[in-house]
């Protein structure tokens, strides 16, 4: 722990100075600020160490089309479209960074609109089904009849069943069914839950999913396109909704996220 420790002479009204016989000492426990700190310059390290990555290997296609491949059509096609997924891979950076910054910025509003999930999940998957194609995976939707109103911020919920029905395409199995669960019973919280079938995350990572940059180096998942800040933006979101996370994953059976409101 770092404190500041304070001297101060306790001077009668009208003393000398130096004539004080009584001192106050005072402790600030500075450990918080420090941390605090030390995150903030941790994640800007981190941040630029992640758009750095991308911009350098930018510079190197270009040096290389207009130097040793300068004439060569069908190289510069190649190192173009390569070009393109960082300039992408990029972007998303940058979004990702940006929406967090503004959830910073938001901390003290609390979110008040009534927000029907039901509507919030089918657009959703819309929104997600050329990606699921892609992948091969089916995204089932299990909704109940009526609507199911939580109090909250529209667009940040989108973004919190956005994550984590993409992760679940993205990290689950090639040709399985992503299972999406929305459930509300009399006297229970409403319950938001994405089941895939993926190969599942080793336990010691769990607890550190929702860090920022934090990205399990698993099999394949390294591979899979994403900036390891999705779900740092759904735990923000979330405390500010006061709803929980809950993951509960089995090697070679998957994962299911949970979101309890
Ligand atoms: P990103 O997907 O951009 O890497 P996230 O913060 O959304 O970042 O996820 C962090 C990491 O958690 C991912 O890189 C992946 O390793 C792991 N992960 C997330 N969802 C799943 C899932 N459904 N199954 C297996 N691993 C997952």
């Amino acid at each position: 722990r770092v404190y500041i420790l304070r001297i101060a002479p306790l001077l009668e009204e009208g003393a000398p100075v130096g004539s004080s016989r009584f001192y106050v000492l005072s402790f600030r426990d500075i450990s918080e600020l420090r941390r605090l700190d030390r995150m903030r310059s941790d994640f800007v390290a981190n941040a630029s160490h992640e758009l750095r990555t991308p911009l350098a290997s930018l510079r190197g296609f270009i040096e290389t089309i207009q130097g040793p491949a300068k004439g060569d059509a069908k190289a510069q096609e190649k190192f173009l479209g390569i070009m393109l997924d960082q300039a992408t891979r990029m972007s998303r950076l940058v979004d990702d960074l940006l929406s967090l910054s503004r959830l910073e910025l938001k901390s003290h509003i609390a979110p008040d609109q009534r927000v029907d999930l039901v509507p919030v999940v089918a657009h959703v998957r819309d929104a997600l089904l050329p990606l699921a194609n892609d992948l091969g995976v089916d995204i089932r939707l299990h909704l109940p009849e009526g609507k199911v109103d939580v109090i909250g911020d529209r667009d940040e919920l989108v973004q919190v069943v956005e994550n984590l029905i993409e992760n679940a395409c993205k990290y689950g199995q090639e040709g399985e069914v992503v299972d999406v669960h929305l459930t509300k019973q009399e006297g229970q919280p409403v319950e938001f839950s994405v089941v895939d079938r993926g190969p599942g995350i080793p336990a010691e990572h769990v607890p550190r999913l929702t860090e920022r940059f934090y990205r399990v180096s698993v099999a394949d998942s390294r591979s899979k396109k994403g900036t390891g800040l999705g779900l740092a933006i759904v735990k923000h979101i979330l405390t500010r909704h006061r709803a929980r996370l809950i993951v509960k994953s089995e090697i070679g059976k998957g994962t299911t996220f949970t979101v309890r409101f």
